[in-house]
């Protein structure tokens, strides 16, 4: 018999191949962070590449409102939400996000990827089909292949791939998903013309609006909200609280027959620990200040015209986005790597965004933008920008 692979050993030769590909990611802490600016290394660095759409990570009236609950309850939650974990805190959130959202209502998950995976295992059994947008987030692709269904993915924003792909299981139980935003090219799905199908096809159809909840839509209610879907159209709803809403955690919305069977069947809403309620209370405050400050959205929504207009009189490489996800495509891995750390040698924080995040051939600058910029800040970033080789070479 030959000996067992050793899988400690296995793993350390999958680092070694990444990185001998030049695709080796890198962990490194920062000391500080001042709205837009992170310190590292004594240097400080505008970031372009944080989620923070709405710049309310650091928000007085979030700080006050975790401090408050913390002073009162404590840090840790302490159990799980079917235990003891439940606190006043959550379910005022669990409201505020139902109500906003025009959802029945909403159930609290500790993390966007443990939603996304406790939905689709709660919803999908082996012999269900899965259909999904090729550039889906992981944590969606994760959560089809975790639920035993057959995951069927389709052209990216393709309608009709993603019918050809409904029809090639005609009577099996269907979950149709796409992000609201893709979180890595800034689009938006087709959201219309997926429920529609969805209704023909007798499909259930799932957005995940973790980049549009606070952002678009009105009272920043999101892409399905600005797309004008109810709760009939899109009845599950998923977005997180860590990105616009400068949070953590996530949630789903939705009638209130999906969530009381997620509170009995989400395995990871049952078996995992209560957000802080300190979180939730921050959160709920967080909701509060998204839905009232419309100034942010529309400082966001300049910020973006102004990049996107700066970018094409320079004939960067823009992809069609209007949203706060900006991404410069770029192509060759390396190249990007290159291109980010050109630009940090310059200030700017950009992500290199390289395979298997997004396909081969496929790598890019993900430039973020945030109500927290300015516009002398933005016209910075381009000018930067404009001084990389492959910007003048476009
Ligand atoms: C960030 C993200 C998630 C994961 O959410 P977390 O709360 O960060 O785990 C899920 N879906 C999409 C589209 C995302 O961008």
């Amino acid at each position: 018999m030959s000996p067992r692979p050793d899988a400690l050993a296995r793993l350390a030769a999958h680092t070694a191949e990444r990185a001998k590909a030049g695709l080796r990611r890198r962990l490194r802490a920062f000391d500080h962070m001042d709205g837009p600016w992170l310190e590292r290394d004594g240097r400080t660095l505008l970031s372009f590449c944080g989620n923070d759409y709405l710049g309310l990570a650091q928000h007085p009236q979030l700080i006050a409102a975790l401090k408050r609950t913390a002073d009162d309850e404590g840090v840790g939650s302490g159990s799980a939400h079917l235990i003891a974990g439940h606190r006043a805190e959550h379910a005022a959130l669990e409201e505020a996000l139902a109500e906003w959202t025009g959802r029945e209502r909403a159930l609290l998950f500790s993390t966007g990827y443990m939603a996304n995976l406790g939905v689709m295992q709660a919803l999908l059994a082996e012999g269900d089909v899965c259909v999904q947008d090729k550039l889906n987030h992981a944590c969606l692709l994760d959560g089809a292949k975790l639920s035993g269904a057959e995951l069927k993915r389709y052209p990216h924003a393709d309608v009709e791939g993603a019918a050809r792909q409904l029809q090639s299981r005609p009577g099996a139980c269907a979950l149709l998903a796409t992000d609201g935003v893709f979180s890595m090219d800034g689009d938006v799905a087709p959201l219309r013309e997926l429920s529609a199908l969805c209704a023909r096809e007798g499909a259930t159809f799932m957005v995940d609006d973790a980049h549009g909840l606070g952002v678009l839509g009105p009272e920043g209610a999101g892409s399905v909200a600005a797309a004008e879907l109810s709760q009939h159209d899109v009845p599950v709803l998923m977005a997180t609280l860590g990105k616009a809403l400068g949070c953590f955690g996530a949630f789903v919305a939705g009638r209130a027959s999906l969530i009381e069977g997620l509170v009995q069947s989400a395995r990871t809403f049952v078996y995992t620990t209560a957000m802080p309620p300190a979180m939730a209370a921050a959160t709920l405050a967080a909701v509060r200040v998204a839905r009232e400050d419309a100034w942010r959205r529309d400082k966001l929504q300049s910020l973006i015209r102004r990049f996107r207009d700066g970018a094409g009189q320079l004939g960067l490489p823009l992809m069609p986005s209007d949203t706060a996800i900006q991404p410069l495509l770029i192509g060759d891995a390396n190249h990007a790597v290159m291109a980010a750390e050109a630009l940090e040698s310059v200030g700017f924080l950009v992500g290199a965004i390289r395979p298997p995040t997004v396909p081969q051939g496929k790598a890019r600058l993900r430039i973020t933008l945030s109500a927290m910029h300015e516009d002398d800040q933005v016209d910075a970033l381009l000018e930067a920008l404009s001084g990389l080789p492959w910007a003048t070479e476009v």
